[in-house]
């Protein structure tokens, strides 16, 4: 195999995007745009079929009691529509907030008018099962949790599991967005419970953006009727017009399900959930360990660390400056990512895309090029970085006991 493999260099010459989405496609994805289709004409319906069917199956075990409703709009609208349909308008959630994402889910609630209790974790601790035992048992009125699967904000892959079975323990219902892990991660409804999950077109199924999709219990989306406080993030009414017509309700972003399509196809012949798993983290290993080498440090121990992005202190060298770095990448060919952490700078490096090994290596090699350029003789980070995360090593042992 050559240094290229099975993933060459973006053809037409555009940096290659180690952000969580919009990321880099294959060239076949982008094709799949190059025609024009008819939202109401049959062939545009057995597209979206197939879609859908496709994305029940990556579910796995015990899928065969959901359906797949996609709907129009960035991830954020999904989770709106996730909350807003199977929230009854006299319920309440639990949010599992360690990160942006799930601040902004606290506040979706807060704009659809649905009761919430926040636990907020802060920058990137993780919320466990424990945790939410405990304010379940303190607040009856709770119906729902709501947990981030994989938090962007950091990069941490949350503990759904002990979450899924804290939260059916006491008798309530899980909601998941797994918009940047879904497709990469395993969550199969027959081993990790939970009534409906989110995604979208442009993270690990590698589409462009323009759309999302809720994978729901069919009986889950039937006590959905009549409960949105929208009309057009309605998830029952959507699936209800899908069923009958096999349209869409309002105009599809039909390049994009057509791209869609070809990214789903080339994540079957990838070898589906598990080999797009190994891709990534086989990235994800061989990006830390040559960052690490340069004296990075990442936030995250191995127990978190997610195959989906990587949160990396800035170094403690003066000469570091982010937006510098960032062009000096740019300029190599490598679009990376600013960080979200509030306590200590960091910057971000995305694991998912059109993208293998090889071409980590060569980000690796970007990075060590342009800290020459800033003079900057070691990435090692700042005291205060480390006894940030010594932190969460001590949360660890503490949870664990
Ligand atoms: C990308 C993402 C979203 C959605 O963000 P948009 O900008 O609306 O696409 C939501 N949750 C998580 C965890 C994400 O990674």
């Amino acid at each position: 195999m050559t240094d290229q493999g099975n993933f060459p260099p973006p053809k037409l010459g555009e940096p290659y995007l180690l952000t969580p989405g919009p990321l880099t496609t294959a060239y076949e994805v982008k094709e799949a745009m190059l025609r024009d289709w008819g939202s109401w004409d049959a062939d545009f319906r057995v597209m979206t079929d197939e879609m859908r069917m496709r994305l029940v199956a990556m579910l796995g075990e015990g899928g065969d009691d959901f359906t797949c409703v996609p709907m129009q709009g960035s991830g954020s609208y999904l989770v709106e529509a996730m909350l807003g349909s199977f929230v009854p308008r006299d319920g309440k959630v639990l949010v599992l907030a360690n990160g942006a994402y799930g601040l902004r889910a606290a506040k979706t609630c807060d704009t659809i008018g649905r009761a919430r209790h926040l636990l907020d974790m802060g920058d990137y601790m993780p919320p466990r099962g424990a945790d939410v035992a405990r304010i379940l048992a303190a607040d009856p009125a709770i119906t729902h949790v709501l947990a981030i699967h994989c938090e962007t904000s950091s990069g941490i892959l949350n503990p759904v599991a002990e979450i899924s079975a804290a939260t059916y323990a006491a008798g309530r219902k899980l909601l998941i967005d797994s918009m940047s892990a879904f497709g990469a991660v395993p969550l199969e409804p027959g081993k990790i419970r939970f009534e409906a999950m989110v995604s979208s077109a442009n993270k690990c199924i590698e589409g462009v953006p323009g759309f999302g999709f809720v994978l729901a219990r069919r009986s889950e989306l039937e006590a959905a009727k009549g409960r949105s406080h929208s009309l057009a993030l309605d998830v029952h009414a959507q699936w209800e017009y899908m069923e009958t017509t096999g349209q869409w309700r309002f105009t599809p972003p039909t390049h994009v399900v057509a791209a869609f399509i070809e990214a789903l196809r080339m994540h079957e012949a990838e070898g589906g959930v598990a080999a797009r798993g190994a891709r990534y983290a086989n990235n994800r290993d061989v990006m830390v360990a040559g960052m690490r080498g340069l004296g990075f440090e990442t936030l995250l121990d191995e127990t978190w660390l997610s195959p989906i992005i990587v949160t990396f202190f800035n170094p403690a060298d003066p000469k570091f400056d982010f937006a510098r770095f960032y062009e000096l990448m740019k300029d190599k060919g490598f679009i990376i990512y600013p960080g979200k952490l509030t306590v200590v700078d960091s910057f971000r490096i995305g694991c998912i895309g059109r993208m293998d090994a090889a071409v980590m290596t060569r980000v690796v090699e970007a990075a060590r090029d342009s800290l020459g350029e800033l003079g900057v003789a070691s990435a090692t980070p700042p005291a205060a970085a480390l006894e940030e995360r010594a932190k969460l090593a001590q949360a660890k042992v503490r949870e664990t006991a």
